[in-house]
């Protein structure tokens, strides 16, 4: 069974939310240096890279990272292509003809190039409106992934936010959805266990659903 890993690597040169201080390695103890064994030490806001919000990201007293239960982090997944766009309105979703069981979507759009095209933050990324957020309510998603540093847009993108954390909807950011085909797989979404956080850094995979076994 193939496996693909969706997660970005985390890096010193790795593209970071503007005013963020990326990502950081650092070597406590070197075996190098005369130590007996190599200890490092990370630095990193909870929204590095690949990561996931909880509502306590934008809802106060909302649930925290630790607290998101494990069923809406692994299971059935639906993986949608939706190139040549700027946004992701409600029409854009109800155009997709989901089936109703339909409970994780990961957002695939051009955003994915970025990863490999440049390091630089990208403004003008791909995000879903507070129409789209809306629509993925109604309709019952448990969670909702996109392929770039966040899912609402860089200015305003904090209602698309709030909608989806107020409906306990996780967010999944960051994802590099590049080498994935549309189709459904299984998501494996693991955030570490940081708790009272309001997110975290995730590792995140997909396992393609085999249909004729
Ligand atoms: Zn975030």
């Amino acid at each position: 069974v193939k496996i693909v890993d969706i997660s970005l690597p985390l890096t010193a040169d790795m593209t970071a939310w503007p005013g963020s201080s990326g990502f950081a390695l650092t070597w406590v103890d070197q075996i190098e240096s005369g130590h007996e064994c190599n200890n490092s030490r990370i630095a990193c806001d909870t929204h590095i890279g690949t990561h996931v919000d909880a509502p306590l990201h934008f809802v106060n007293k909302g649930r925290t990272v630790d607290q998101i239960p494990l069923e809406l982090l692994i299971g059935p997944c639906r993986v949608v292509y939706l190139p040549g766009l700027l946004k992701i309105d409600a029409e854009t979703l109800s155009s997709l003809k989901l089936e109703t069981d339909t409970r994780r979507l990961l957002l695939k759009t051009d955003n994915s190039n970025l990863w490999t095209a440049k390091k630089k933050f990208e403004k003008n990324f791909v995000c879903l409106t507070a129409s789209g957020a809306q629509w993925l309510v109604q309709h019952e998603i448990s969670l909702v992934g996109i392929d770039y540093l966040s899912i609402g847009s860089y200015s305003t993108g904090v209602k698309t936010h709030q909608v989806l954390l107020e409906a306990n909807v996780v967010v999944l950011e960051g994802l590099n959805l590049s080498e994935v085909e549309a189709g459904e797989y299984e998501l494996i979404c693991l955030p570490l266990k940081l708790v009272g956080a309001e997110g975290a850094p995730a590792r995140v995979l997909l396992r393609k659903i085999a249909k004729n076994y």
